[in-house]
């Protein structure tokens, strides 16, 4: 029983310490100094994946070096946009969005465009309102409605990995014109999306929070503190891209093969169409979690949303989202409490009154960290994105600490006495030989409590206990700084005192016996006073440089030789000896 309650005092501490490491992080976190290392978790997390296969209802239609080379041109003249709309609805696209801004005409062909936009049904440009620049739509496509937002949001290293879905147009933000006010607009990905699951019968429903509904499929507003996130701007309706796995997901064909009608009808028929550019030279490249090095183009991103979208809602694709604040936080507090609980229990196998160094949590920490990582991967793998630097982080510091708190107090229990909480007798032990190998000149004390024996007899054991106690605090009280007392056994104390003169012995044990005679602890039973006195026996040793070493035992024998004299001289007085160097000589 007594243990249980020992064990659930100790679990208490270990609770205690993680939980405020725990809260330590959290508060660090939220200034988004863990941020990188989140995200570096979150890149790692979505490339060890298996792969995904690839999306059949997409077709990108590239721009790239060599289509720049065989068209001699960019931007591509209306009249070549106008001739490649018209090669893709030959075979009926379900609806087409051109990753390229037309917001200027560009060459030839300007009316056969116009035309183009207004006959073919679907077909959706971009606009761009974020920013210092924003980038009107072609005109046409804007009169009809039919744009979506080139915009995308990057997180601070530079890489996307979160999807704008939507803006609402806000007379604060100053990002529409005034007529548009709280109008919503969709980013390129999403308005693709929609137009597709129309003919689906799916339309989008919009909860009070700004949750995207496509049939059974909630995509959760990404807010400021989701997952690893602490600083991110949510003032657009976004969510995580869930980037699948496996690098060619999409069909490719070059916008030099449409122009020459080299792209057969079931390429095209019913599928989502996307051109953009992907030319090295036109820079609409950029870095995502899927590869360190290699960026890729604008427009996959867009179809990447858009696909998203789209599979969740009709097959149930996994939704990827960021732990909500509140649970992000319960999960480092739990996380930490468990792992260091866990890490605790492991390396205190052996007993926990065994000191351990930190080696032992060298080879324990791993084992944690592997249950706390595989933890979040499976999370990762149900669509939820849970931190892991900021768990791993307060763990390891939560460990580390406990473990040295244990030490140090492991160090106390070892070298304190347990009644008084002053030095006990291995630690005299060990202080004496360490000033006797330094060659110090010190004085020792012995000193014994007079007639304690009766003092027992007549008022009890546990008073004797307390008059101990009371006896240890005086002497710590009256001796210097550089002095050292300790319980040296029973009702007997031992002080050192290095570098001391008899005559600056003689005044500290003044002091002392003042003291204890202010303690006024009564003592009917003693023949020397009415009140508990003591009898110290001194020895002094002088410097021993250049001379053979003495033994520790020998300079108590001395002190004990003194402390007898003083008993036997009538008690409540002091007697000193000096050592005699030449004796052992
Ligand atoms: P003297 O003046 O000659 O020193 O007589 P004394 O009675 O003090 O000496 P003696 O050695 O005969 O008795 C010491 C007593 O101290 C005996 C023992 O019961 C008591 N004692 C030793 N340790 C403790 C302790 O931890 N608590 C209590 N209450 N008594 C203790
Ligand atoms: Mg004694
Ligand atoms: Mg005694």
């Amino acid at each position: 029983m007594l243990r249980l309650g020992w064990r659930i005092r100790q679990l208490r501490g270990i609770l205690a310490v993680s939980s405020g490491i725990s809260v330590l992080i959290i508060a660090i976190g939220a200034t988004g100094l863990f941020q990188p290392l989140e995200w570096f978790v979150f890149d790692r997390l979505l490339r060890f994946r298996a792969s995904d296969g690839s999306d059949p209802r997409f077709l990108i239609v590239t721009i790239d070096e060599n289509d720049l080379q065989a068209l001699k041109e960019w931007p591509i003249s209306d009249g070549n946009m106008a001739r490649v709309l018209q090669q893709i609805q030959i075979h009926r696209p379900r609806v087409i969005g051109i990753d390229i801004y037309r917001d200027l005409p560009v060459g030839n062909g300007q009316t056969e465009l116009n035309d183009a936009f207004q006959t073919i049904p679907n077909v959706i440009g971009v606009e761009k309102l974020i920013g210092k620049h924003s980038v009107p739509p072609a005109p046409e496509l804007g009169r009809q409605g039919k744009v979506g937002l080139a915009d995308l949001v990057p997180d601070q290293d530079g890489r996307i990995r979160r999807g704008l879905l939507a803006i609402k147009c806000n007379k604060e933000q100053q990002l529409c014109n005034d007529n548009e006010h709280q109008q919503i607009k969709y980013g390129l990905g999403t308005k693709l999306a929609l137009i597709y699951l129309e003919q689906q019968q799916i339309y989008p429903e919009v909860s009070e929070k700004g949750h995207l509904k496509l049939g059974k499929a909630v995509f959760r507003r990404f807010s400021t503190r989701d997952g690893g996130y602490a600083t991110a701007d949510d003032s657009s309706t976004q969510i995580l891209i869930n980037y699948p796995a496996g690098e060619t997901f999409f069909d490719t064909v070059t916008i030099s093969q449409v122009l020459k009608g080299e792209v057969a009808a079931h390429q095209i028929q019913d599928r989502i169409i996307l051109i953009g550019a992907t030319a090295v030279s036109l820079n609409d490249l950029i870095y995502t979690p899927m590869s360190l090095e290699e960026r890729l183009p604008g427009v996959f991103i867009h179809a990447h949303i858009a696909s998203q979208l789209i599979g969740s809602a009709l097959d149930g694709r996994t939704i990827l989202h960021g732990a909500s604040p509140w649970v992000k936080y319960l999960w480092i507090v739990l996380a930490t409490n468990l792992g260091v609980v866990i890490v605790h229990g492991l390396i205190h196998q052996g007993g926990v009154y065994r000191q351990k160094n930190l080696f032992s949590l060298v080879l324990v920490m791993p084992c944690v960290w592997a249950g706390v990582t595989g933890v979040v991967y499976g999370f990762f793998q149900s669509g939820l994105w849970l931190p892991l630097a900021a768990p791993l982080l307060s763990i390891s510091m939560a460990s580390v600490l406990l473990l040295l708190l244990q030490n140090q107090q492991l160090h106390g229990l070892a070298s304190l006495d347990g009644l008084t909480s002053i030095a006990n007798r291995r630690s005299f032990d060990n202080y004496l030989q360490n000033c006797i190998y330094h060659q110090e000149k010190l004085a020792l004390v012995l000193c014994d409590v007079d007639y304690f024996k009766r003092y027992n007899d007549t008022y009890g054991h546990q008073a004797g206990d307390k008059c101990l106690q009371s006896i240890a605090k005086a002497l710590e009280q009256g001796v210097r700084h550089s002095d050292f007392v300790a319980r040296y056994g029973g009702e007997e104390f031992v002080i050192v005192l290095p570098n001391t003169e008899i005559s600056m012995v003689y005044t500290v044990l003044e002091r002392i016996q003042n003291q204890i005679t202010k303690l006024e602890i009564a003592h009917k039973a003693s023949d020397v006073s009415d009140h508990v006195t003591l009898s110290f026996g001194v020895v002094t040793v002088g410097s021993l440089k250049g001379m053979s070493a003495i033994s520790a035992k020998a300079v108590i024998e001395w002190a004990d030789h003194a402390l007898y004299q003083a008993k036997e001289l009538g008690r409540n007085q002091i007697s000193a000896t000096i050592f005699p160097h030449d004796v052992l000589l």
